[in-house]
């Protein structure tokens, strides 16, 4: 695996793959990679060679009262298990590189960014998308992998990515859980003891609502009520939003329909977790992925 540092010659070596016709991927994070991440990792190795994979810990998605200082960095490790996936290139760029002196533009998708996650992180997505817009253009992928971890996320990049014309798919990976059904995340590393025990109130809750659409339930505000009421029971866990939305508009939704997601930020302690399931209706039947 190379290790690349410069947007010059991470454009360089993303032109000459495409040169020879190869099909590049990308895959975009922050680090402190876990399962999750390596298996977008191996989604793109499926469809790519070469794949990028980018740690970049971009200071514009986070808010001046978040996490940015105290986010796990661990390069050393982060680079080892690339490796060991045989990735072909590490691109991992310092924030001048990415953001030089007198950098002023970015991309917003309209519409969406005062809701769920963006009403609750303003700002948020801009820094996302801004980002995200850059890796694309200097890596010029064919395909870029995404987690529905970060089901608002991916749903607003590829947004970005039609409104563009960006050559790049954008692909959605399924969510990547422990053993015990907490999403991995890097963030999962702050959890105390007690709190990483009381993480699996999200698990659970989207549990339930799967019980309750298995047995026939329909109605969003009760399959809400249910989820609200298993996170109620947990002394650690403070709800930020727990929503239904219609998994192309992300529009709040009544009644479940063709394909919609259920949302929810919760935070336990002092850090806030996502978590989120997608319905599929198929010949009348509702599947539900976790
Ligand atoms: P991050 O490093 O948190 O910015 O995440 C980088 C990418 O990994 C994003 O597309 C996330 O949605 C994805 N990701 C994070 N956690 C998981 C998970 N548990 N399962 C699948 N994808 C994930």
């Amino acid at each position: 695996m190379e290790t690349i540092h410069t947007v010059e010659w991470m454009k360089q070596v993303a032109r000459q793959a495409r040169a020879e016709g190869r099909i590049l991927g990308l895959v975009p994070t922050m680090g402190a990679l876990h399962e999750g991440h390596l298996s977008l990792v191996r989604a793109a190795q499926q469809q790519c060679s070469p794949v990028v994979v980018s740690i970049f810990v971009n200071p514009k998605q986070f808010g001046p009262q978040e996490d940015l200082e105290k986010y796990p960095r661990q390069m050393e490790a982060d680079r080892a298990r690339l490796e060991e996936l045989k990735v072909d290139y590490l691109f991992a760029p310092v924030a001048a590189e990415v953001y030089p002196p007198g950098f002023r533009t970015h991309v917003e998708v309209e519409g969406w960014s005062g809701q769920l996650e963006g009403r609750s992180r303003p700002g948020h997505f801009r820094g996302v998308t801004t980002v995200v817009l850059k890796l694309l253009e200097i890596t010029q992928p064919r395909f870029a992998h995404f987690g529905r971890k970060d089901a608002q996320q991916a749903r607003i990049v590829r947004q970005m990515a039609a409104d563009l014309n960006l050559d790049a798919e954008i692909v959605v990976c399924p969510i990547v859980r422990e053993p015990d059904g907490v999403a991995m995340s890097s963030r999962n590393a702050y959890l105390k003891p007690d709190e990483r025990r009381a993480a699996t109130a999200l698990h659970r809750a989207l549990d339930a609502a799967r019980r309750e659409i298995a047995a026939g339930e329909r109605d969003a505000a009760r399959l809400v009520a249910v989820m609200r009421q298993v996170l109620g029971a947990e002394p650690l866990a403070s709800p930020d939003y727990v929503e239904i939305v219609d998994a192309e508009s992300f529009e709040p939704v009544l009644r479940l329909r063709k394909s919609c997601l259920v949302l929810m930020a919760v935070h336990v302690g002092g850090t806030r977790l996502l978590d989120n399931m997608l319905i599929e209706e198929r010949d009348g039947e509702f599947l539900v992925s976790l």
